[in-house]
């Protein structure tokens, strides 16, 4: 059996043993105190905590991500309009941002039904949530430095606060990363370990590192004359990718340009055509963390649908 075969996944909450619920309700108050730690960061920095949308015309087209891998979209009519479930909040981030929000973050539920065969990754789940953030004026080196303060901060307070939850799941060893975390670039990296770069890197690193320079969406910042990204990934440790993010494109032309090139349906982006032809788009910056995949990586479990208590694992639909 390969280790992916052998990952239990996890179950719901009428099945737990008493054993099991005890490690569960370690991973809640995990959960707990991260989103309070990290919420407060934001909030102390001046972000405006935005209410995340669920149903919308436009969502990210997750294309053409490699990580991306998605059975199905979801698209249902309402008012005689046809509206999809939320991928992710990129295009709200870039409009709230160019306009009214110049720091703003939303902890937002994310829809994507991930093909059946993720089920044991222990990294996938169909519906999970992101603390998703964006800055006006930013700069990939100012995103690094937030992320950067808020993850040393959060683990430094559960080291303090949550020792017994730590111990409960054999996670007592965990430590706080040393910032400023490296950089290194994904075509480095694919010219050092080939394709499956991502598997052999985060088995070497013993500190998180920001990955740059991923070929992706056309809102991720492309310079044309270098054909470098401006954007960026943090892996953790042993563990792997709980952020992505970029500096993010404003400029009409360019917009359109990568929109046919990668054959985004144009009709869904309307007001980010618009608003870029006009000018008010803004540069901006930004970035979302998995809340389960770095809430998985603190505690340590196999599967992230553990940090769920509706746990979404992919291809398995239960009752609650
Ligand atoms: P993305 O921009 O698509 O990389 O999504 C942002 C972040 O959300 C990722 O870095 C992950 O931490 C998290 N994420 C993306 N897809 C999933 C998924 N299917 N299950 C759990 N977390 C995910
Ligand atoms: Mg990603």
């Amino acid at each position: 059996m390969t280790q992916q075969e052998c990952i239990p996944l996890p179950k719901p909450l009428d099945q737990l043993t008493a054993q099991e619920i005890e490690r569960k309700a370690a991973i809640g108050k995990i959960m707990t105190y991260t989103l309070q730690s990290l919420t407060n960061t934001y909030v102390n920095k001046g972000f405006e905590w935005l209410l995340p949308v669920a149903l919308s015309q436009s969502t990210d087209p997750l294309w053409p991500d490699p990580g991306a891998s998605i059975e199905k979209r979801i698209e249902v009519d309402i008012y005689g309009k046809p509206v999809r479930t939320t991928a992710s909040m990129i295009v709200h981030k870039l409009v709230g941002c160019s306009t009214v929000y110049e720091k703003l973050f939303i902890v937002s539920p994310n829809i994507r039904i991930e093909k059946s065969e993720r089920a044991k990754t222990g990294k996938h789940i169909y519906e999970f949530t992101q603390l998703d953030f964006e800055i006006q004026h930013a700069t990939s080196k100012d995103v690094f430095a937030l992320v950067e303060e808020a993850i040393c901060t959060l683990i430094k307070g559960l080291k303090a606060d949550r020792k017994a939850e730590l111990a409960i799941l054999g996670r007592s060893d965990l430590k706080v990363p040393k910032a400023p975390f490296k950089i290194l670039d994904r075509a480095d990296l694919e010219a050092k370990y080939g394709a499956d770069w991502e598997a052999a890197m985060i088995k070497e690193i013993t500190e998180p590192v920001w990955i740059t320079n991923i070929p992706r969406e056309f809102y991720d910042f492309e310079d044309f004359a270098t054909g470098r990204w401006d954007n960026y990934d943090l892996f953790m440790p042993q563990y792997g990718e709980v952020l992505s993010g970029a500096r993010r494109e404003y400029e009409y032309s360019k917009i359109y340009e990568k929109m046919e090139r990668e054959q985004v349906r144009k009709e869904n982006y309307s007001i980010i055509l618009k608003m870029a032809k006009d000018g008010r788009l803004k540069p901006t910056a930004g970035a979302g963390i998995g809340m389960e995949r770095i809430v998985g990586y603190i505690t340590g479990v196999s599967h992230i649908g553990e940090c769920q208590p509706f746990p979404r694992v992919p291809g398995n639909v239960q009752e609650l």
